[in-house]
C-alpha cells in the first residue's frame, strides 16, 4: 500500500469514527416527533395511540381532582394537528412543552380508569413507531389507590427539596450603585396549559407571550431598565414557581401578563390585580380561582402544590411590599386608561399564587377579554400590544420616580 493511500485510509477511519460519535451523541439528545394522538373505544376499554418517529418510553401516571392521565414523553416535540377531544373514557386533552426535556400530554378522564397495559410497537405495515396505552374503567376506590401509588413513586424519585430550593441573591443586582432596575415580565400559562381560548381561535398563552415581548422592547428602549422574561417560548412554569423565578432573576418589580375571558361577549377592557388574602369582589375571586388553576390544567399534583401556595401566608414583613404593589397597580391603571379600554373599577385585589414574593412588588395585568372580538383583535395586533407596552413603560417610570421621592 502506498504511503498516500495509508494516510488517506487513516483520515477516512478518523472521519468515520467522528461521524459515528456524532450519530450516537445526537441520538441521545434528538427530539422525538409526535405526529398524532389517536383514540379507540371498546366497551369499558379505551385505547390511546401515540404516533412517533422513534421508540419512546413515556412516564405515565394518574391524578385525581379532576381525574386525569398524564403522559410525559422525554425529548418529545409536537408535529401534529390541533385536535383536543378524546373518545370513550377520555374527554378533552391538551399537550405542550412541560420543561426543556419533557413533552406532556394531559388526558381528562370522563370516569375513573386505570392503565391496564402500555407498550411500544416497532414500525410495520405502513405505520411508524407507535406507543399504545390501554385504559380500563374502574371504581373510585381502586382509582384513588392507583393515584396514591403513582404519587408515592413520584415523591421517591423527586430530589430533596433543600437541594433544589432556589437561591436568592443576597444583594439584588440593582442595589449596586448606578445599576439599572430589574423588571421581570411573566407571560402567563404556556406548554400544556394554553390559558383561555380567544374568540378568534388564538390561545391566551401565545397572546401574552407576544405582549411580554412588546413590553420588554418598550422598557429597554428607555435605556433605564434591565428586563427579563420568566419564559421566552411556549413552555410551562408552575404558578408557585413564577415568583420564585422572579426573585432569582433579581426583580425590583414583577409583572405577570394575562388576558381574561367571560361568558358575556360584550364585556371589554383591562384590569390590574395586586395581592390580597381576600378578593376585592366576587369576579376577582373567580378570576384568581381560574388563574391559580393553571397547574392543574398542566397536570401537576395539586395535593402538594396547594399546600405550598397556601403555606405562604402574608406576614407583617410583606405588608410593605403589598403596599408598594397596590401603589404600582394604581399608577399602572392610570397610565393604561390613557390609551386602552379599561374596566370601570380597574384596580382589583385577589389571592393570586404568582404574586406571592414577600419582597418584590408584584402585579398581574389582565390586558382585556379574549371573549370579546374587539379586545381579541386589539390584543393580538402589534399596534394594540405596543399601546399597552407604552403604558406599562410610562407606569414603571412613574413608579420608580415615586419611590425615589419616598427616599426608597
Ligand atoms: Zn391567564
Amino acid at each position: 500500500m502506498s504511503r498516500v493511500l495509508r494516510v488517506n485510509c487513516r483520515i477516512i477511519k478518523a472521519c468515520l469514527a467522528f461521524a459515528l460519535w456524532c450519530c450516537t451523541s445526537f441520538a441521545v439528545a434528538a427530539e422525538v416527533a409526535i405526529s398524532s394522538i389517536r383514540f379507540g373505544e371498546n366497551g369499558a376499554t379505551s385505547r390511546v395511540v401515540l404516533d412517533v418517529d422513534s421508540a419512546i418510553e413515556p412516564r405515565i401516571f394518574l391524578l385525581a381532582g379532576p381525574n386525569r392521565v398524564v403522559i410525559d414523553v422525554p425529548m418529545g416535540a409536537w408535529r401534529g394537528n390541533g385536535a383536543n377531544r378524546g373518545l370513550g373514557l377520555i374527554g378533552q386533552f391538551r399537550h405542550g412543552l412541560f420543561d426543556a426535556d419533557t413533552y406532556r400530554i394531559v388526558l381528562d378522564l370522563e370516569r375513573p380508569a386505570l392503565v391496564s397495559s402500555s407498550f411500544a410497537l416497532p414500525p410495520r405495515e405502513g405505520y411508524n413507531h407507535r406507543y399504545v396505552i390501554d385504559l380500563k374503567s374502574t371504581n373510585a376506590a381502586d382509582f384513588a389507590a392507583a393515584v396514591a401509588a403513582d404519587r408515592a413513586v413520584a415523591s421517591a424519585a423527586r430530589p430533596d427539596v433543600a437541594s433544589v430550593a432556589p437561591s436568592v441573591p443576597a444583594t439584588r443586582p440593582s442595589a449596586i450603585p448606578g445599576a439599572k432596575k430589574v423588571i421581570v415580565l411573566d407571560a402567563g400559562h404556556g406548554g400544556p396549559d394554553p390559558g383561555t381560548l380567544g374568540v378568534l381561535g388564538v390561545n391566551e398563552k401565545h397572546i401574552v407571550l407576544a405582549m411580554a415581548k412588546a413590553i420588554k422592547t418598550e422598557l429597554e428602549r428607555t435605556g433605564r431598565y434591565t428586563v427579563k422574561l420568566t419564559r421566552d417560548r411556549d413552555f410551562f412554569i408552575p404558578v408557585r414557581e413564577r415568583f420564585v423565578l422572579g426573585r432569582k432573576l433579581g426583580a425590583d418589580l414583577f409583572i405577570s401578563i394575562h388576558a381574561d375571558s367571560i361568558q358575556n361577549p360584550t364585556v371589554t377592557g383591562g384590569s390590574v390585580y395586586s395581592l390580597s388574602e381576600t378578593a376585592s369582589d366576587k369576579e376577582a375571586e373567580r378570576l384568581a380561582a381560574r388563574e391559580n388553576k393553571s397547574d392543574l390544567v398542566a397536570g401537576l399534583d395539586l395535593n402538594e402544590a396547594d399546600d405550598e401556595v397556601a403555606g405562604i401566608l402574608i406576614d407583617l414583613a410583606q405588608r410593605e411590599t403589598l403596599n408598594y404593589s397596590a401603589q404600582f397597580a394604581e399608577i399602572l391603571v392610570n397610565e393604561m386608561k390613557r390609551d386602552n379600554p379599561m374596566l370601570s373599577r380597574a384596580h382589583r385585589y385577589a389571592n393570586l399564587g404568582m404574586l406571592k414574593a414577600p419582597d418584590v412588588p408584584s402585579v398581574l395585568i389582565e390586558c382585556g377579554y379574549l371573549s370579546n372580538k374587539d379586545d381579541a383583535r386589539r390584543l393580538g395586533s402589534a399596534e394594540g400590544q405596543r399601546k399597552i407596552a407604552r403604558s406599562v413603560s410610562r407606569a414603571v417610570d412613574r413608579y420608580f420616580e415615586h419611590m425615589i421621592a419616598l427616599g426608597r
